[in-house]
């Protein structure tokens, strides 16, 4: 037995913890409608350093939203992108851990488990005749063997970590998610079956999986690539899931999660419908948005709001490189597109939360500015009590603002 993976969650991430009870309003107000989607509190190893903060104040935080608002479901709090090096603190307090072996990819390694994994996939043949996927895949030995070489490392190592969690959490008490987003290079539905078929071999009970998808997945700002290139591999993806679950004897409640998923407004009709077309499980993760539109609504609210979201700004502009370098591979921004701080400083406080908010048919929206505050987080950490009072003293119109954007932009449009 272990721990069951619900067919809907939703991974929210609350950078400064004052958002949980927000953030659960719109996950009850949509299962009122219909909608039944778990909440996972998520927070990375990253953001904890930056934000100095600890695993246990998310338990806290999703344990004491749970209680206030009388939230009858399940819940989980992730420790996010952990490895090894970093997973112990989360170990008391998490019970959803995310493996990320991103890093470990393309590294070769000599421990054996090739010719386990020739074998495990010998069962399906070279020709695996897998239901509903786009087009035939083909599984000779040679390409096992060029797929093998990019990704075993990382699966040991997600087998290693895995083991590590086990020993102190107990077999079957914990949700596992491997991750491999954070790469430059995108994962084929080829690839995942030859992931899947190595991590069964390896025994990790994974119930969610989060590949690198096709196209880019920058933080807080819209999907950059072609929708319909993406429903096809998102399909034939989750098409890979359903087989692997019936032919390797991997956990029945394996689905995808879609990583830096918020704010991906032209892919959530796509995936709206393949889910349902394929009657499948969803995790979709987001983070930063929830930061972005407390940031929005104190540019908004005027007097001090206004002015630390200047200074946060114009902060996160003299500090660039910094800030955006853990973040290299999930933002893209047009720096000739970004105003000065003098610039911010002119305009009034409801043109500058226009420019932040992500409203595409608004003219005044900025991606790069909203990608640059996305990473500019850790301004408003080093700004300690100054940024939590304000949190505090505009509680109301940030909450209803980040209850709005989960409930609205996310919930009803990925799971309604
Ligand atoms: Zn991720």
């Amino acid at each position: 037995m272990h721990m069951k993976m619900e067919k809907f969650s939703m991974g929210i991430g609350d950078r400064f913890g004052h958002q949980g009870r927000a953030q659960l309003t719109a996950f009850i107000t949509a299962a009122r409608s219909g909608v039944h989607v778990v909440p996972v509190w998520n927070k990375s190893n990253r953001e904890h350093l930056i934000v100095h903060s600890e695993p246990s104040a998310v338990r806290a935080e999703a344990d004491d939203a749970v209680r206030s608002l009388g939230w009858k479901g399940t819940y989980h709090v992730d420790a996010d992108h952990i490895g090894i090096k970093t997973v112990d603190r989360f170990l008391p307090v998490s019970d959803f851990f995310t493996i990320d072996v991103a890093d470990f990819i393309g590294k070769p390694t000599d421990e054996p488990g090739l010719d386990d994994l020739i074998r495990q996939l010998a069962k399906v043949g070279p020709r695996p005749e897998i239901p509903s996927v786009s087009r035939p895949f083909e599984l000779a030995p040679e390409k096992i063997v060029a797929i093998a070489a990019k990704y075993l490392s990382a699966v040991k190592e997600a087998g290693r970590v895995y083991r590590y969690i086990e020993k102190s959490r107990g077999r079957g008490n914990f949700i596992t998610e491997v991750s491999m987003d954070e790469t430059d290079r995108p994962q084929t539905p080829e690839d995942l079956l030859v992931i899947l078929a190595a991590l069964a071999c390896e025994g990790v009970p994974v119930q969610t999986i989060a590949p690198k998808f096709t196209g880019r997945f920058n933080k807080g700002v819209d999907y950059q690539g072609d929708p319909a290139v993406f429903e096809r591999e998102f399909m034939d993806d989750i098409a890979v899931v359903a087989f692997a679950v019936r032919h390797f004897g991997l956990p029945g409640d394996l689905k995808l999660s879609v990583h830096s998923g918020s704010d991906k407004f032209s892919i959530y009709a796509p995936i709206n419908r393949t889910v349902k077309r394929m009657n499948c499980g969803l995790h979709l993760k987001t983070a930063g948005t929830t930061w972005l539109e407390e940031i929005a609504a104190l540019a908004a609210v005027g007097g001090e709001g206004t002015t630390f979201a200047r200074e946060v700004y114009a902060g996160a502009l003299d500090h660039y490189d910094e800030l955006c370098a853990p973040y290299a591979s999930v933002i893209d921004i047009d720096k000739s597109r970004l105003p000065s701080a003098k610039k911010v400083q002119s305009l009034p406080g409801d043109a500058f939360a226009a420019m932040i908010r992500h409203d595409a048919n608004n003219p005044a929206y900025n991606p790069w500015v909203r990608q640059l505050l996305h990473v500019g987080y850790k301004l408003a950490a080093n700004a300690g009590p100054r940024y939590s009072s304000l949190l505090k003293t505009y509680a109301e119109p940030i909450g209803r603002a980040v209850t709005e954007n989960i409930l609205n932009r996310h919930l009803l449009k990925i799971f309604g």
